[in-house]
């Protein structure tokens, strides 16, 4: 038995639908994972965790003054309702949240610059914003072929600022409100917490010789709204199934664990949950190899690695030996690996990033249809994952030191809004 590019691809085109977190879809690709891993006779099971959810009844924002114009906007996710029949506000622009915006922000629905970031919102509670919005997508994007983003509050907001009134608008609308000075809105917002439950497909392979050494995969399988997340990261999810197959047939000399991670979009809940339920294995981990992001026809090969500079010249090295070309460096990535890095867990990712034209993520383009990601392309991580995953699952000693380096922990602890961004 040997891998398959178009076996994992076509695993990749039946689960090509939208797979929010705690969604039934989410759910049902991850029984579709459990099968197949099950199919290939390895021991798989799914684990449930709990996800912050919320439900938008309605959301309505209206210029009242001084022209009249209702626009469409989605209402952010465990934000806080306004009492039925809405608010009145006064609105400002406040751009970049500045000082001097700062002061003028109290008691008014504050239109800020793109994404709502954590300090940002920090920042607009403190200040007494009586209401946010954010905005998505460009000036120029046609309506019937785009979607206004819904987004939600996450629990590292609301639990140390609790829940605002939060709406997201599309770019057009937000600078034609600007550019026409609307002065005083009108906002109707219904929107409920709810608990939901997502799933992680967890698998587990023995090891022949070192069983207590554990070797674990990851991929996130969720997606986002309107994502049909075949490239983010289905790709990631059908190679890491390739190389289930793979030891299933080459029973590996160290245990491989296997998980396609749930909730990832969500703030790596999946994988969070992963690391809190298997915390007494931890310690017998002695790498984590995650994949989020590949197949993309036009791009580049990179691997971020989360432990020392001396993993990295491994894995550098292993690159070179087996003439992959990937761009190897000391850093953390944005996916499944931070939990484990964080536990102490030297952790690597592959990625294949489309290139700049041809990379597209978070929203419907992400699809088959876009015609970006293929077969071929995909092999390039799939061989990647394989020709490392076998050094290192069947090394005769472990080579990389169960260490993460000052820089990287830093980072970690940065990005877990452990301690605040250097300046
Ligand atoms: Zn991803």
């Amino acid at each position: 038995m040997n891998v398959s590019a178009h076996r994992a691809f076509s695993l990749l085109k039946e689960l090509a639908f939208e797979r929010v977190s705690g969604s039934q879809a989410e759910e049902r690709a991850a029984n579709r994972l459990l099968e197949e891993a099950r199919a290939a006779g390895v021991d798989a099971h799914l684990e449930e965790f709990t996800v912050p959810c919320g439900e938008v009844k309605y959301a309505r924002l209206v210029v009242t003054a001084p022209y009249r114009k209702e626009y469409e906007v989605t209402g952010y996710e465990r934000a806080e309702s306004t009492p039925a029949g809405g608010v009145d506000l006064p609105f400002y622009y406040a751009e970049t949240l500045l000082p001097v915006h700062l002061e003028r922000v109290k008691g008014k629905a504050v239109l800020i610059n793109g994404r709502l970031r954590r300090a940002d919102y920090e920042k607009l509670r403190k200040a007494g914003a009586a209401a946010i919005l954010t905005f998505s997508g460009s000036t120029i994007d046609r309506r019937n072929e785009t979607d206004c983003d819904i987004r939600k509050l996450r629990e590292t907001m609301t639990e140390p600022f609790g829940h605002a009134v939060a709406l997201n608008m599309r770019a057009a609308d937000a600078a034609e409100m600007v550019r026409r000075g609307a002065q005083q809105v009108h906002i109707e917002l219904e929107s409920i917490c709810c608990d939901r439950v997502s799933h992680n497909v967890c698998a587990v392979i023995e090891g022949t010789e070192k069983q207590e050494e554990i070797v674990s995969f990851g991929a996130h399988y969720d997606s986002v709204y309107f994502s049909t997340g075949v490239y983010d990261n289905m790709s990631g999810s059908v190679i890491i199934m390739e190389l289930l197959r793979y030891f299933a047939a080459h029973r590996p000399a160290r245990t491989v664990k296997f998980n396609w991670f749930g909730s990832e979009e969500q703030g790596l809940l999946g994988s969070k949950a992963w690391t809190a339920a298997h915390a007494e294995e931890l310690d017998r981990h002695v790498l984590m190899i995650n994949v989020d992001v590949a197949a993309a026809t036009l791009g580049q090969n990179a691997a971020p690695v989360l432990a020392t500079e001396a993993a990295v010249g491994y894995v550098d090295a292993l690159m070179h030996e087996a003439g992959f070309a990937c761009q190897v460096k000391l850093d953390i990535y944005s996916s499944d690996c931070i939990p484990f890095a964080d536990k102490g867990v030297p952790a690597i990712n592959l990625c294949r990033f489309g290139a700049p034209g041809a990379n597209y993520i978070h929203d419907r383009r992400d699809s088959l249809k876009s015609a970006y990601i293929d077969e071929k392309s995909l092999d390039i991580t799939l061989q990647q994952a394989l020709f490392l995953a076998c050094r290192v699952v069947n090394a005769a000693s472990f080579p990389i030191a169960r260490e993460i380096s000052g820089e990287i922990r830093d980072k970690v602890d940065e990005y877990l809004f452990r301690k605040e961004a250097k300046k």
